[in-house]
């Protein structure tokens, strides 16, 4: 079936309505919507407007707060524990991603705890406004909740989230440079989007429930289910578990091992460091060595990005339009009817 195109602008008015028609108000729902947009712009469409049936059945489910601000729970000169209420995570991540900055601004580096939030999105957009307060920054963060998606290395039952790492580099006078990316072989909004559009997935990257490989995303939507494989074989499993560790039991929000048996909503914990390059005394040289380390990295091949070009890219490519699958518009029309909103013609 063939996608839909819209413009981006046209995306966000609906993705903005459909949210606030699901009760928030208008600040709530433009933060959310805008964030979703964005990630379709990157390319994410994983974590892009997509995501709408699943975030607006938990908030009918009473599993999404809404209005809920994040709560600090506790701080020191370079600490900061949040609790983030099991509200909207763009609302709340935006707001303690503030807060920790400005923590770092002050101490030279800072770290937030995040807990107890609902889904994140694209983790990306938090590092870029880290970068934009002029701040190097890295997230690790775990998916609790919701059925474990991960198998474990060596094992062929989901037992992880798809728990991503991203770290962010700001480069004066240039876009920052951010690596995003979940620890499974691809983010399981993936998975998702081909078994909406109805095709495979690549190789290599599920098994069945039997431990046998496939590529059919359907396997991750029946039972018994099927599971996603992590990234760079016993080493992404290896990240992922610490991941599960620092965002779950340093943080203190709890691993999911302790959310298990399925509490039917994504929980998001975090763990980030905002780090200013001032206090490092490399606020002057980042940038050179920056733009030098990107000349070798390319010099004399073709086809060799920075990670964060990929997504620059394809924000140039769908700044007039936005493709969006037959699959996921189909489920956007039908939950704008439940809720009473106008599709865009
Ligand atoms: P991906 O595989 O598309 O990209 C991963 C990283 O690799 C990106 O930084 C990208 O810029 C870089 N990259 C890609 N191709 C490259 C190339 N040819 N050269 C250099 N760099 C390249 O990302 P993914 O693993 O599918 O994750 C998608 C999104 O899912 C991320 O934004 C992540 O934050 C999000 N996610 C969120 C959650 C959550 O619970 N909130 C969970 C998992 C993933």
């Amino acid at each position: 079936m063939t996608d839909i195109e819209i413009a981006p602008e046209r995306l966000r008015a609906f993705a903005r309505a459909l949210v606030a028609a699901a009760g928030s108000d208008a600040a709530e729902a433009a933060c959310v919507a805008d964030n979703l947009v964005e990630a379709n712009l990157t390319g994410h469409d994983s974590h892009g407007v997509g995501m709408l049936p699943i975030y607006l059945d938990a908030v009918k489910r009473g599993k999404l707060a809404l209005g809920a601000t994040p709560k600090v729970v506790s701080e020191t000169l370079a600490t900061l524990v949040v609790d983030g209420q099991q509200g909207y995570g763009q609302t709340i991540m935006r707001a303690a991603t503030d807060l920790l900055c400005a923590k770092a601004k002050h101490a030279g580096a800072a770290v937030l705890a995040l807990r107890n939030t609902y889904h994140i999105g694209r983790v990306g957009a938090w590092a870029e406004q880290a970068a934009a307060h002029g701040l190097a920054s890295f997230f690790v963060v775990d998916v609790a909740g919701v059925d474990a998606k991960v198998a474990p290395f060596g094992g062929i039952a989901g037992r992880l989230g798809t728990n991503p790492i991203c770290l962010g580099l700001p480069v004066p006078g240039f876009p920052p440079i951010v690596a995003d990316m979940a620890t499974s072989r691809i983010a399981v909004g993936k998975v998702r989007v081909a078994f909406n559009k109805g095709v495979p997935v690549a190789p290599g990257i599920l098994i069945d429930h039997q431990g046998k490989p496939t590529t059919d995303p359907a396997t991750m939507y029946t039972q018994p289910s099927g599971a996603l494989l992590a990234m760079a074989e016993h080493k992404g499993y290896a990240l992922s578990a610490l991941i599960e560790l620092f965002a779950g039991a340093l943080g203190g929000g709890g691993t999911i091992a302790t959310w298990q048996p399925s509490e039917t909503r994504i929980i998001n914990n975090a763990i980030a460091v905002a780090i200013d390059p001032a206090a490092l005394g490399t606020a002057e040289t980042v940038a050179a060595e920056a733009q030098k380390l990107e000349a070798w990295l390319k010099s004399g091949q073709n086809d060799v990005m920075l990670p964060g070009e990929p997504e620059r890219r394809a924000r140039a490519k769908r700044a007039a339009s936005i493709p969006i699958d037959s699959g996921n518009w189909g489920l956007l029309v039908e939950l704008a009817k439940s809720l009473g909103v106008a599709v865009p013609a």
